[in-house]
C-alpha cells in the first residue's frame, strides 16, 4: 500500500456487502450474470431519485429542475428523469425522439444547439417544442419552417453572455462562441422576433459545466439575472421562462470537493424575490445533466488477461476507450487523471498492488487506470469505473477497432 497515492473521496457512494459492490440492491456478480456479458454501464435508479431529492432540498420551490438529456440519453434513464424532472432540454433530432417518447409535456422540451437542421426544427415545431434559437439565421427559418406548417413556433433566445463562469471545467459562453446570440445583438434581435410569428417564451443562458464552486455559480447566477432583466425590456412580450443553465460539477478526481449546493440554494433564495420582481410570473429554469445521473452510473469491465511488464501490472480487459474515452483521459482533459476505480467483486480486497487497467484496443490511449492501488486482480474479476453515468458510452469512439459494444442497465 502506498500512502502517498492519493485516495478518492466519491467511491464510497455505493455500498459494499462482503467486499462486493451493491448496484440497485444487487451484488456485482450477480447482476454481472444477469446482464451476461461485460463489458456494461450500470444505473442505479433509486440513485438518480436521491439526486433530485436532494436538489429539491436545497434549491428553492420556485425552480423548475431541467435533465440535460445529452449527459445520459439511454431511453430507460430519460424516462426515469421524466418522471422526477419538470423539463428536458435535448441537442439534437435523435433525442427530440427519445424525450417525445416519455411523459414529459412537449411545452416543457427545448432543444438547444446550432447547426439544427430543417427537419429537426419542423419536428419541433410540429411537437410543440420550445426552441432556443441560437443565431438569426436559425430565427428566419424557425419563421420559415412555421409558415410552412402554419404553426407558430415556441422560442426562447439562448443569450452568448457578456461574461464568464469563472473555474468551469468547460466554459460555453463568454467571448466569442458558436453558441447563443451574442448578449449586444440580442436587443435588435428581439425587435425582429417581434415582427416574425414566433411564440416568444423567453432566454436561454448557459456559461459552463462542471463548475465544483459555490463562489462562481452564484457570481455567475447574480449576472444571468441581471443580463436577463436588462434584456427583457427589449422583449416583444413578458417573459415566461428564463433558462439560467446549470453547470454544476460533480468530484471526479483526488482532491476535489463537492459543490455546496446550500450556499448556491440559499443565494438564489436571496436573488429569486428582486428577479420575480422585475419579471413577474417568470419561470425560472435550471438544467443540469451530469449533476443528475454521473454519480449513479458505473462502468463495468472484465479482465481478460493479467500481465507483467518490467515490473508493472496490467489487467488488460474487455473494455476501455471505446465505451469510456472519458474515463481514459482524452474526453477534454487536458492533463490525465484517474476516475475512481476498484475491483467490484473484491473492493478492498486480501492483497492489494499497484496496476493499471488498460483496454483491448491497440493505441497505449487505451488507459482505464494508470498504474492506481487496488484489489490484487486476476482473470475474470470485475474492474469498475465510477462516476461514469454521464457522458460515458454515446461520448465515446465506439466504432474504433469494431469491438463489441456496450450493454447498458438500468437497475
Ligand atoms: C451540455 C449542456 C448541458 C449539460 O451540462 P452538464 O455539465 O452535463 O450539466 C446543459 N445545457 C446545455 C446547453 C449544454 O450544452
Amino acid at each position: 500500500m502506498n500512502a502517498a497515492r492519493p485516495q478518492h473521496a466519491p467511491m464510497t457512494q455505493f455500498d459494499v456487502v462482503d467486499d462486493c459492490l451493491q448496484v440497485g440492491g444487487m451484488a456485482l456478480t450477480r447482476l454481472a450474470e444477469r446482464v451476461g456479458s461485460t463489458p456494461f454501464y450500470a444505473y442505479d435508479r433509486a440513485k438518480l431519485t436521491e439526486r433530485v431529492a436532494l436538489l429539491r432540498q436545497y434549491l428553492p420551490p420556485e425552480i423548475h429542475l431541467h435533465y440535460a438529456m445529452k449527459a445520459n440519453p439511454m431511453p430507460a434513464v430519460v424516462q426515469h428523469m421524466a418522471s422526477l424532472v419538470n423539463g428536458i432540454d435535448i441537442a439534437s433530432g435523435g433525442e427530440q425522439r427519445v424525450a417525445l417518447d416519455t411523459t414529459m409535456d412537449s411545452g416543457l422540451i427545448s432543444f438547444a444547439g446550432p447547426g439544427k437542421s430543417d427537419a429537426d426544427l419542423s419536428c419541433a415545431i410540429a411537437a410543440g417544442v420550445v426552441l432556443n434559437m441560437e443565431s438569426e439565421a436559425e430565427m428566419e427559418r424557425i419563421a420559415v419552417a412555421g409558415k410552412r406548417l402554419a404553426i407558430r413556433p415556441k422560442v426562447a433566445v439562448r443569450v452568448n453572455p457578456d461574461f464568464e463562469l469563472k473555474s468551469s471545467g468547460m466554459k460555453m459562453g463568454g467571448g466569442p462562441k458558436q453558441f447563443g446570440v451574442d448578449a449586444e445583438r440580442v436587443p435588435a434581435m428581439l425587435g425582429r422576433v417581434g415582427e416574425l410569428d414566433l411564440d416568444f417564451y423567453g432566454f436561454h443562458i448557459y456559461s459552463g459545466s462542471q463548475n465544483l464552486k459555490a463562489a462562481s455559480i452564484q457570481e455567475a447566477h447574480e449576472k444571468t439575472f441581471a443580463l436577463a432583466i436588462r434584456l427583457a425590456a427589449h422583449a416583444p412580450r413578458a417573459l415566461r421562462t428564463l433558462n439560467i443553465g446549470g453547470g454544476f460539477g460533480i468530484p471526479y478526481f483526488p482532491g476535489e470537493g463537492r459543490l455546496d449546493l446550500e450556499a448556491v440554494g440559499a443565494n438564489l433564495k436571496l436573488l429569486l424575490p428582486g428577479v420575480l420582481l422585475a419579471l413577474p410570473g417568470v419561470q425560472v429554469q435550471i438544467e443540469l445533466g451530469r449533476y443528475l445521473v454521473a454519480e449513479a452510473g458505473i462502468y463495468v469491465s472484465r479482465v481478460i488477461e493479467r500481465k507483467v511488464s518490467r515490473g508493472q501490472v496490467y489487467l488488460v480487459t474487455d473494455g476501455g476507450l471505446h465505451h469510456h474515452l472519458a474515463a481514459s483521459g482524452n474526453f477534454g482533459q487536458v492533463i490525465r487523471k484517474n476516475y475512481p476505480v476498484v475491483i467490484g467483486n473484491r473492493v478492498t480486497g486480501g492483497e492489494r498492488e499497484i496496476a493499471s487497467a488498460v483496454g483491448p484496443l491497440c493505441t497505449p490511449l487505451d488507459l482505464l487506470a494508470d498504474q492506481m492501488e487496488m484489489a490484487k486482480a486476476d482473470v475474470g474479476d470485475l474492474v469498475v469505473v465510477f462516476q461514469s453515468g454521464a457522458y460515458g458510452l454515446t461520448a465515446s469512439p465506439v466504432a474504433f477497432l469494431s469491438h463489441p459494444g456496450a450493454r447498458e442497465v438500468l437497475v
